[in-house]
């Protein structure tokens, strides 16, 4: 299984399970989103199906392998979500394909990522075929919400534990898995910005992330200068665009972050946004400890409250305002 960032315990450990030929009938692959579940997943499928492995993992050549990588492997079959949730008539197809043989003569694999989905007559449908179906088919499935899915279903699988990727593992990913050139500073911005998932990281590459920054340092002058008419005009501006407003919300504890190390530790290979180290120095030398934490506490409190979806306008205006209070107590 090669070109995967990170889960090398996994990864052997499901290569073991093809060399002492223990191959189980159900496998649940757990873990927060992005972080290659999925990948992972496809990668056993065609171990599972290589008709020549070499040296433990998939060749890549024969021609299961390249039905696989061209999307049309007969016995590799993909159920996702149709809409929000896997449904029964979903199940009961493959219900129906599962009496029948195998197209190449060897195992039929089933994929069912984000499995936390299924109705329930669908998870009921599943567990059944689980209990009776023939030893050549094999179920992987993926979820990050684990207890959203049946117990019965979860008890029949065999599981894996997929943690968070480190920041070395997710800039080793970037590096792999995009063709844009990224600068090592802009990787390392990712994948802190990504908390460990690669998925999360990789959808980051074409986020203009100068523009964000500006954003925030705009916001914060703003703040400092307590310039509260300017603020009030920037919040609604921002209401009516949710994205920009997460945005906002990403990269503000980030900066805020970086600014309060700097401050404590003045350690470069701690800062994130080490390309703008004169600006976090100015920024350091302005608040007090206190304040930053304080602002740092109020974003996460932002964040919150946005998820229980209040008004808008209402809760960036509090926001702006406890930030530039929290500026002005430098000043004090
Ligand atoms: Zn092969």
């Amino acid at each position: 299984m090669q070109q995967i960032t990170g889960h090398e315990q996994n990864i052997a450990a499901l290569k073991k399970v093809l060399e002492s030929n223990k191959v189980a009938h159900a496998y649940l692959f757990v873990g927060p989103a992005g972080v290659g579940k999925r990948t992972v997943a496809l990668a056993f499928a065609r171990l599972l199906l290589c008709e020549n492995i070499i040296n433990g993992g998939s060749c890549f050549n024969c021609r299961s392998c390249r039905q696989i990588s061209g999307g049309n492997h007969p016995d590799l079959h993909l159920i996702e979500p149709a809409g929000a949730a896997i449904k029964l008539e979903q199940i009961q197809q493959l219900q129906k394909q599962g009496y029948y043989r195998s197209y190449q003569g060897g195992r039929r694999i089933y994929l069912i990522p984000q499995s936390e989905v299924m109705t329930t007559p669908a998870a009921n449908a599943l567990l059944k075929i689980l209990e009776e179906s023939p030893a050549e088919m094999v179920f992987i499935l993926t979820s990050s919400r684990p207890a959203a899915l049946l117990p019965t279903i979860r008890s029949r699988c065999q599981q894996f534990w997929f943690r968070l990727l480190t920041i070395d593992q997710i800039t080793a990913g970037l590096s792999a898995s995009t063709s844009t050139e990224l600068t090592k500073e802009h990787q390392h911005l990712l994948a802190v910005m990504s908390g460990g998932s690669l998925g999360r990281a990789l959808a980051l590459v074409n986020q203009d992330i100068q523009a964000g920054r500006t954003k925030v340092i705009a916001i914060l002058e703003k703040a400092t200068a307590n310039d509260l008419v300017a603020l009030l005009m920037e919040a609604a501006a921002l209401a009516t665009d949710r994205v920009l407003i997460e945005e906002l919300l990403e990269f503000l504890p980030l900066w805020l972050r970086d600014v309060l190390v700097w401050k404590i530790t003045k350690n470069k290979s701690l800062i994130s946004n080490i390309d703008m180290l004169p600006e976090i120095t100015k920024q350091a030398r302005q608040y007090p400890v206190s304040s930053l934490v304080a602002m740092l506490e109020e974003t996460e409190l932002m964040r919150k409250h946005l998820e229980t979806k209040g008004n808008v306008r209402l809760l960036l205006d509090v926001f702006f305002l406890k930030l530039a209070d929290l500026s002005q107590h430098s000043k004090q």
